[in-house]
């Protein structure tokens, strides 16, 4: 999400600088975003807006958002000569359990048309031809590659610790090494977006642990979601299998036995999969609010920002969330409907509903 948003602000002409609490410059990314638990590293990279209840206003931002991607990565591609891997395949959801609230709504196409003759009970899935996917750590390169053509700071290994509103108008920001002032600050910490001092992000994490096998290119060709887990193939033949969600806070643990079962149900789906030994595992922290709605907007502080609170969706909504709130960051606009649109009404209590509909341009 920081990186997407430095994009669209450098991009719009302002001075960004970015603080980055692990090791993770462009060259070194591959090691240390997978040690830190970053979210956006260890993601599936499934673009999938059908899932989204309709009530919070999700759904609509995440059908913009599959909307906005494909300008994004050829752009993106554009400015960095690096491939993203956004992939059109469509998915195939289970009518049970994990796929099930993909499959409402969506047009149920006959199976002879989705070649797919590895999956196991075919009757089963439905085709949601709008889901697709990306690569998401080729993504997270591009990001970092443009950042550095671009000359945009990443303050690498700088854990931001505190921010406080001066008398100036400006906010304080302290990191582990300095202090200084700033205009505008934006809170984009992912799952740690709670443990910065100063200011109350709702935010926790959400632990995920997720496996791939190497297969033959085009083993499956589209995603998959099954009733446990689901598959996302990369075009070099991997296969994503995920993914967990735990409640784990911080422990950064792979559990070989949840390793396993997974790997055993993705084999039920497809038994090739079975044959193939676990190539890699790791684990991730979504940022997760209890009302399952991003913080995306204005604080009750006057020039602190969140961008936090995306769950399990950040690599679909990041780059449209990024470029909506960049707009009213930049003063381009006053307001942005499609972030004002997410609203928090699920019958909670009134002080619960205040605190997350805080989010909300004037
Ligand atoms: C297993 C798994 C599978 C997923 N699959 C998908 C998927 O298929 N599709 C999808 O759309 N989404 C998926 N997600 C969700 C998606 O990855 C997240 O929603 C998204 O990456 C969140 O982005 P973020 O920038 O908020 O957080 P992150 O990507 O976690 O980035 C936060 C960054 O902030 C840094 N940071 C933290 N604290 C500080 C601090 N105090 N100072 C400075 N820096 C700090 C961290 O080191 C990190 O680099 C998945 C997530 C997981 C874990």
């Amino acid at each position: 999400m920081g990186l997407c948003l430095a994009r669209e602000l450098h991009a719009a002409g302002a001075r960004v600088v970015v603080y980055e609490r692990s090791q993770a410059s462009p060259e070194q990314l591959p090691v240390h975003a997978a040690a830190a638990g970053m979210a956006a590293w260890a993601a599936a990279g499934m673009l999938g807006p059908s899932g989204f209840p309709a009530a919070s206003g999700l759904q609509d931002f995440a059908r913009a958002a599959a909307g906005f991607y494909p300008d994004f990565s050829a752009s993106l591609e554009r400015e960095t000569g690096m491939h993203c891997d956004y992939r059109r395949i469509g998915t195939l959801a289970s009518r049970h359990g994990m796929g099930a609230a993909h499959v409402a709504g969506s047009e149920d196409h006959a199976n002879s048309a989705w070649n797919e003759p590895q999956l196991v009970q075919p009757e089963d899935y439905v085709l949601i031809p709008g889901d697709h996917a990306v690569d998401n750590r080729k993504l997270l390169q591009a990001l970092c590659q443009y950042s550095r053509k671009n000359k945009i700071a990443i303050q690498a290994g700088c854990e931001v610790v505190e921010l406080q509103p001066s008398p100036d108008r400006t906010i304080q920001i302290r990191t582990l090494r300095e202090r200084f002032h700033t205009r505008h600050a934006v809170i984009a910490a992912g799952a740690w977006s709670g443990r910065i001092a100063g200011i109350q992000i709702p935010i926790v994490p959400r632990k995920g642990q997720i496996l791939c096998v190497q297969a033959p290119v085009d083993l499956i060709r589209h995603v998959i979601l099954g009733a446990e887990v689901y598959l996302v193939p990369r075009s070099d033949g991997r296969i994503i299998i995920g993914a967990s969600l735990e409640d784990a806070g911080f422990d950064a643990r792979i559990v070989p036995e949840i390793i396993a079962r997974m790997h055993a149900a993705a084999a039920v789906m497809v038994p090739a999969i079975g044959e193939f030994p676990v190539l890699d595992r790791w684990c991730g922290f979504r940022p997760y609010s209890e009302t399952r709605l991003p913080c995306l907007g204005p604080t009750h502080i006057p020039g602190i920002w969140a961008a936090s609170g995306l769950f399990r969706d950040g690599i679909l909504l990041a780059p449209l969330a990024a470029h909506e709130l960049a707009g009213v960051l930049i003063g381009r606009r006053r307001n942005s409907d499609l972030l004002n649109s997410l609203h928090f009404n699920d019958g909670a209590a009134p002080e619960r509903r205040r605190e997350y509909n805080a989010y909300r341009f004037q």
